[in-house]
């Protein structure tokens, strides 16, 4: 008897290999037998959402029973004030990650390739997959920095039409200047997009970041996940050229924001001074952490994030030590790619977690190198 013939999905997400680009803190957890972890793995805030938004979606909460407004009016109005551009510049989504996807289906067809850099953030590498797309990669400089010349040579040899840069980038932690990214741009073909990811930009001085916020070759995505401390309700928006945005209104999920999320992302655009706040508090825990490793006389990499990647050795030390803490019941992750695939990457917590991180640390890094026999 001949078997029955059974669904099959399309051809180019069977051809997909099954990945997770990140295996998540509660995940790992459960794996170890552990009910928590001390959360340093994802560069989530440590300083939680403004009490502003914290109060507003208390707020919204009870009509949870409504879907959420599907154009994100009023939210793409408080957007456009702060970034001095028109709501039709804006589309709000679930986050970068949502945008992503969006991205790569809408300006990657099958078969065509996608710049980026060696290293840079995994999510992207999923996303081309499922779409039948692929990586060109561009060899960073030293510390995963961006190298611009690198960029324009692997659209020329690929022919892309799509480049994605994370500035700062995640996992480095580097930051390209507003003068290296306008050359980039300039050097790159008008018909290739420049996908600028800028989940980090509240972290740098305004004046550092790249002018021309709206330019009809680039696209540039920020969110609500890391500064503003609300990870977890995954808002997340993109700024271009009104042609660009109006792609989008095509593909993406309409009621697919979350309505809570949509209320307190407001209430956030109305509290400056705290996410000054948290800014130097990052800033602060930075210092913290270079402090520890200049103590342990590791390598650090100066971050423009609320992360800190530290030099532990090699690729197969760097993952001993990622074990090391997991079993000490601390989450980190660390950099895939060299240069930086023998660091860990720490994000800033509070100041009573960085003394924890500290002592875990400094055990961890024993623990590790008497095994290792280094
Ligand atoms: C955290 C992060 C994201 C994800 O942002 P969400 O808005 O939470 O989806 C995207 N890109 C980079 C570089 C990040 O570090």
């Amino acid at each position: 008897m001949t078997p029955p013939r059974l669904p099959r999905p399309t051809d180019l997400v069977s051809a997909a290999p099954a990945m997770t680009p990140f295996v998540a803190p509660e995940e790992l957890a459960r794996r170890i037998g552990r009910s928590e972890l001390l959360r340093l793995g994802a560069n989530e805030s440590a300083f939680g959402p403004s009490p502003r938004a914290i109060a507003a979606m208390r707020d919204a909460v009870t009509l949870t029973s409504w879907y959420g407004d599907p154009e994100s009016l009023e939210l793409r109005a408080a957007l456009a004030r702060r970034h001095r551009c028109t709501a039709d510049e804006i589309v709000v989504a679930s986050g970068i990650d949502d945008l992503m996807g969006l991205i790569v289906r809408a300006y990657c067809a099958p078969g065509e390739a996608c710049v980026a850099t060696r290293g840079t953030y995994p999510t992207l590498f999923y996303h081309l997959h499922a779409y039948g797309a692929r990586a060109e990669f561009a060899e960073p400089e030293a510390e995963g920095a961006l190298d611009p010349q690198a960029i324009v040579d692997a659209v020329g040899r690929s022919g892309a039409k799509l480049v994605y840069i994370a500035n700062p980038d995640n996992p480095s932690g580097t930051f390209a200047d507003r003068a290296t990214l306008a050359q980039l741009r300039e050097s790159l073909p008008d018909d290739v997009l420049l996908f600028l990811d800028e989940a980090y930009a509240d972290f740098v001085p305004v004046d550092d970041l790249p002018l021309d916020m709206i330019d009809p070759r680039t696209i540039r995505t920020r969110t609500f996940s890391k500064a503003f401390g609300m990870a977890g309700a995954r808002i997340g928006y993109a700024l271009a050229a009104a042609e660009v945005i109006a792609v989008f209104q095509k593909l993406r999920l309409h009621f697919g924001v979350n309505r809570t999320g949509q209320i307190g992302a407001l209430a956030a655009l109305d509290d400056d001074a705290f996410l000054r706040g948290v800014v130097s508090e990052v800033e602060r825990g930075r210092d913290d952490y270079y402090a520890l490793a200049a103590r342990l006389g590791l390598p650090t990499v100066r971050s423009f994030t609320n992360f800190v990647c530290v030099g532990i050795g090699t690729r197969v030390q760097a993952e001993a030590m990622v074990g090391a803490l997991l079993e000490a019941g601390v989450f980190v992750r660390k950099p895939w790619a060299p240069p930086l695939d023998g660091y860990v990457r720490v994000t800033v917590g509070t100041v009573a977690e960085r003394a924890l991180l500290a002592e875990r640390f400094v055990e961890a890094l024993d623990r590790v190198r008497e095994k290792a026999a280094w």
